[in-house]
This record gives structure tokens, sequence and C-alpha cells, in this order.
């Protein structure tokens, strides 16, 4: 159920990769940004994530294609706030930094249930349940979390969530998208495209020739 205007809407920070962004991104982002009464949803590529693979991708490609892929929708922007910072990208420093922004104002984190499942290995994870909320959509196969992170941020409602600053947590069942970057990546190198993708977004990659987009196709035509 949405929530009406006449509450306070939560900030919602999304940070990730995007390395590219696809529908699933698109499509999470829409549902939380709905789910407030279409408050804004601010996506946040990070520069080094530290709990994972570095991206493939410059910054600044990953920041053209999150443009083009948000242009049609006005309640997603994008922050470039954790490319301006020197070193990892903590989502506790993220947080903490906008937490000192917001005062009270409820803050919401939207991570994917992958990124649950592993949240009790981020960088001073137990900081967080006093800096954020977190704002959950289903991913396929992911339904097992560490008991300490449920724990940590129990289970609420939009409503009750929106009475809070910080420190509880609503599970989305829906977009129930199965598509993720790397499959994306490995779909662009061997055949060139990929439904998942914006079509803008496909033709942004095709243009700077990122990830490889081809590669297969061409040495084949090159044999
Ligand atoms: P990769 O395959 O490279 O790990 P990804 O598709 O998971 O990439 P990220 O940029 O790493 O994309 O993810 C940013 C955020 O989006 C994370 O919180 C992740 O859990 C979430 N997310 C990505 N894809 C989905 C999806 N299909 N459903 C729900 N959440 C998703």
């Amino acid at each position: 159920m949405a929530i009406s205007a006449a509450d306070v809407s939560p900030l919602i920070l999304f940070g990730g990769t995007f390395d590219p962004v696809h529908r699933a991104h698109i499509s999470c982002a829409r549902a939380a940004s709905k789910l407030f009464g279409n408050a804004p949803v601010h996506l946040l590529p990070n520069a080094h994530p530290p709990h994972r693979d570095q991206p493939m991708t410059l910054a600044s490609h990953r920041l053209a294609m999150l443009e083009i892929a948000c242009e049609a929708y006005p309640s997603l922007h994008i922050c470039d706030w954790e490319l301006q910072q020197p070193g990892p990208s903590y989502s506790v420093e993220t947080l903490a930094h906008f937490r000192r922004d917001i005062g009270e104002q409820p803050l919401v984190l939207l991570i994917g249930a992958d990124s649950l499942a592993t949240l009790d290995r981020w960088h001073q994870w137990q900081r967080l349940p006093a800096l954020c909320h977190l704002l959950v959509p289903p991913r396929p196969d992911q339904t097992q979390f560490p008991p300490v992170v449920l724990e940590a941020f129990p289970e609420t409602s939009a409503e009750e969530l929106s009475a809070l600053p910080a420190g509880r947590r609503v599970m989305l069942k829906s977009p129930h998208l199965d598509v993720s970057a790397t499959a994306i990546r490995t779909a662009l190198a061997e055949k060139g495209e990929c439904p998942a993708l914006n079509p803008d977004v496909l033709d942004y990659i095709r243009r700077h020739q990122l990830y490889n987009v081809g590669q297969t196709t061409l040495n084949d035509e090159d044999s």
C-alpha cells in the first residue's frame, strides 16, 4: 500500500555497481518510490565496492548509462557522492553522511535480497540499524538470511517504518526478476545484446564498445 503525501517521505538511497544498470534495478527503484507515494529514489553508483569484484567499466560510463536508464522516470535521481569520495565505497560512511544532513527524517537503504544475505559481512554493518531502514526486493532463490541481520532490523510495514528514522526492514514481494549484471555482461560478450537492458543503454554500450560487446561474434567472423 502506498503512503499518503501527508506522511514524511523517507530519503531513499539505492547503491550499486550498476555495471551496467538493468531492468531489475529500475523496477526495484520504481517500486520503492511508489511505496512511499512517488518519493524520490537516489541511485548511487559506487567507486570501489569493498566486498565484491571491482567494476569492469569506468565510473563515467556507468554514470552515463544510469542517466539514460533513469531519463523517463522523474522520481529517479542519480547521485555521484560515492564517486567523489577517495578510497573504498563503504555504505556505512555514505549513510552516516546523509544522516548528518537529514536529522531524524527516515532514511531507507534499498538493497536486493542477495545483499541482505551477506549484510553481516559489510564493513561495520552493526552501525547500520542506527543509520537507516532496509527496503528489500526479492531475488530469485534468495530466501536465507543471517539471523543476526534479521534481528538487527525487525520486519515492519511501510507505514510504521515512515514514523521512525532508522532500524526497521520492509520485505517487498515484487519485482521478482531473474536478471543480473553478471549475466548481462556475459550475454553482451557472447551475443552482443540482452533484453534486460534499456535499448538506449544497449546503444550506448555498442557505441562505446563496452563489455567486449559482440567480441565472440567478431572473432567467429574472423575465423
Ligand atoms: P552483479 O551481477 O555484477 O553482481 P547486480 O545485477 O547484482 O550486479 P549491482 O549493481 O551489484 O547489480 O546491484 C545493486 C543493487 O541492486 C544490489 O542491492 C542488488 O542486490 C540489487 N539488485 C540487482 N539485481 C537485482 C534483481 N534482479 N532483483 C532485486 N535486486 C537486485
